[in-house]
């Protein structure tokens, strides 16, 4: 996976390499699935959701450029691969997932395999998680039609948010760049993920 897919596509940051290389995806995959749990595409993990595929999760961990001191929120564990991905490069995960099934399967995968510096909490993660920010890097992993106030106003100066921007059924994975009253915005490719649904993002 780490060579066929992400090496050959720009990803050279070692620690993310490192990271991918050392998570066994197949843990967060459906038993059903878990033949294509290495594979280049994203996978059904119940809910109607998905599980990313490796590159785009190494391609959104590479542009939060982490150095290992950061407190991150992530939007949308999902299965809990990018939370344990961040995990192995951040100090502290706050993740919100809408569905507690996904939650809870996450955090039982996510405690096995041992990581304490993961949280996780059910509910709307448009809205942010106000109690624990602000936040040194935020990572929205479903689709919004525009970046959620709420968590604009969780990030630290110099933070960085990462998402796929847009609505429907393709958007614009963006990287968001909070320095003082700025914001700098960077397109970086098209991408299509499930929707963010929540007072922020699509309505319910
Ligand atoms: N990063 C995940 C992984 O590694 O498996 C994949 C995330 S999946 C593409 C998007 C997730 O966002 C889904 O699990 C979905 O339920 C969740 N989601 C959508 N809207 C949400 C919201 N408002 N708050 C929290 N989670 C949300």
């Amino acid at each position: 996976m780490v060579e066929e897919q992400l090496i050959p596509r720009g990803i050279n940051n070692q620690k993310v390499l490192d990271a991918l290389s050392r998570i066994e995806r197949h843990k967060f995959i459906p038993e059903n699935l878990k033949k294509s749990a290495y594979a280049d595409f994203p996978l059904p993990i119940g809910e109607g959701q998905t599980i990313s595929q490796p590159y785009i999760v190494a391609l959104m961990t590479q542009y939060l450029g982490l150095a290992g001191k950061e407190r991150v929120l992530e939007v949308g564990t999902g299965s809990g691969y990018q939370t344990a991905i961040l995990a192995e490069l951040a100090r502290e995960i706050y993740s919100v997932e809408r569905y507690d099934a996904l939650a809870n399967k996450a955090e039982t995968v996510l405690n096995e395999l041992g990581y304490k510096n993961i949280k996780i909490k059910v509910g709307d993660g448009s809205l942010g998680w106000q109690e624990a920010g602000p936040f040194d890097r935020i990572i929205i992993t479903a689709a919004s039609p525009n970046v959620p106030e709420p968590l604009i106003e969780q990030l630290t100066d110099n933070g960085k948010l990462i998402l796929p921007l847009g609505g429907g059924f393709g958007q614009v994975l963006t990287l968001i760049e909070k320095k003082g009253d700025k914001i700098k915005t960077t397109d970086i490719c098209g991408c299509v993920f499930v929707p963010l649904v929540g007072k922020y993002g699509v309505p319910n």
